[in-house]
């Protein structure tokens, strides 16, 4: 078998067999096949979709690529969250800490940044210290301590997925179903998670914008979680917008700090609580307002909070940045965005704002980028909100002058205006279960 001819197949739309896939990925996971091929295979799959047959054998090879951790002494329910990404999204450094404190086992396996959206990993990898590459051993070592470790894809956990999201982040390839469906399920079984819950994004700022599309990947990520014997949801939730006032990494693990704090933004507040407590149901818990109630206790007990820093400082990481986040400091440049006209904003493309945070510099445009850590934006308005003209809507942090101007240009083309104050949809679209 040569790596040409499987990618020939698939660009010619036909269905590629167990054996074809199972022989790229572990070629492209060995090395052997090179980044220019598995870009053009991952290009034909991008145009001519996949097969639910063969979404699940992409998904099941990526499961298979590395090492499983054993975590058969862990004791307690294993539970996660993803989520398809989105912008602004810090949910997984506050629903981690909340579910833990609840008492669920959470060893989470992360992304980076993926496109114009944020990662978790670039995020706690703002935290000095911090270590997202632990061996199996190690990740199981931390979880059995503390409860929660959250990792990156490593080279012994789903080795696929960690090449494979790096050369779509760069290749222009990020947004397909099946994609994105084999990327996040085949980690979550790497992992061996007993409770899985997706938050499938919607909107302007996610990868399948349209909620017929988003509703989809929730349902084939729900079956394959299933089949495999987990208790899989998936909540549909609204990325038109983005997601609490912190756009970046630093920035966002402070208002994750806040947040579990009591005192983050309501909308991320909100989502974060939701979350946490449809897993507790899955974990079965009981019904979502009593899982409520135990998730608020944990939250604004302190709990979660407690539980965080404890997991920050179990992975190397330096907690006083978690309890004192003004010593990550502030960007060199800072430039304030101003409102055009009085009125309302109606709306915002989430996409454009994450494509702002990627030219102020807190993502990558090549594999072998790195990150600014205090570049990105601090929202001061958001959709609904009332602007009078030239009041700040946003600051935008970079430590690289030059990027502020192309940066201006984009939020400003992101950013639209209304006489009427515009209806805000519900932060919760729907339910796949
Ligand atoms: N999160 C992932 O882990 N993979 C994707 O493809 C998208 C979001």
């Amino acid at each position: 078998m040569r790596p040409y001819d499987v990618i020939r197949k698939k660009r010619d739309g036909l269905e590629l067999s167990r054996e074809e896939i199972n022989f790229f990925v572990n070629g492209y996971t060995a090395g052997e096949i090179p980044d220019y091929q598995a870009s053009a295979l991952l290009m034909a799959i991008f145009l001519k979709g996949m097969t639910a047959a063969e979404t699940l054998c992409l998904t099941e090879a990526i499961r298979d690529s590395g090492t499983r951790p054993d975590f058969s002494d862990i004791k307690g329910v294993r539970v996660d969250k993803h989520s398809t990404g989105g912008v602004g999204d810090k949910t997984s450094l506050v629903v981690g800490p909340i579910v833990a404190a609840c008492g669920m086992t959470v060893a989470k396996i992360s992304g980076r940044g993926l496109g114009h959206t944020g990662g978790t990993v670039d995020k706690l990898e703002a935290i000095p210290g911090y270590r997202t590459a632990l061996s199996g051993d190690e990740f199981a070592r931390v979880v059995n301590r503390t409860g929660i470790a959250i990792v990156g894809q490593s080279g012994e956990i789903a080795p696929a997925d960690k090449k494979l999201y790096a050369l779509r982040d760069v290749t222009a390839t990020v947004e397909s179903l099946p994609l994105i469906a084999s990327s996040i399920m085949g980690k979550k079984l790497a992992a061996g998670d007993d409770v899985i819950l997706l938050d499938v994004k919607t909107g302007s700022g996610s990868f399948l914008k349209s909620p017929e599309n988003a509703t989809e990947l929730a349902r084939v990520m729900v079956e394959t979680g299933k089949a495999a014997g987990k208790k899989t949801a998936a909540l549909i939730t609204d990325m038109d917008s983005p997601l609490g006032n912190e756009i970046g990494n630093a920035n966002e693990v402070a208002e994750a700090v806040r947040t579990l704090k009591g005192k983050g933004p309501d909308d991320l507040t909100y989502l974060c609580r939701m979350l946490s407590a449809n897993i507790l149901v899955l974990a079965g818990l009981g019904s979502e307002a009593e899982c409520l109630s135990i998730v608020d206790e944990a939250l604004y007990g302190g709990k979660a909070f407690d539980k965080f820093a404890e997991m920050v400082g179990d992975q190397g990481g330096d907690p006083s940045y978690i309890s004192d986040t003004s010593l990550f400091g502030r960007a060199s440049a800072t430039k304030e965005f101003l409102a055009v006209r009085d009125g309302f904003i109606s709306g915002v493309n989430a996409e454009g704002y994450g494509r702002t945070s990627l030219i102020l510099g807190a993502g990558r445009e090549k594999l072998t980028d790195g990150i600014d850590p205090l570049a990105g934006i601090t929202l001061l308005k958001k959709r609904g909100d009332r602007v009078e003209k030239g009041e700040p809507i946003a600051i935008l942090m970079t430590s690289d002058e030059r990027r502020i101007f192309p940066a201006l240009d984009e939020i400003g083309k992101s950013t639209f205006y209304s006489d009427e104050k515009p209806v805000i949809p519900p932060m919760i679209l729907g339910k796949v279960d």
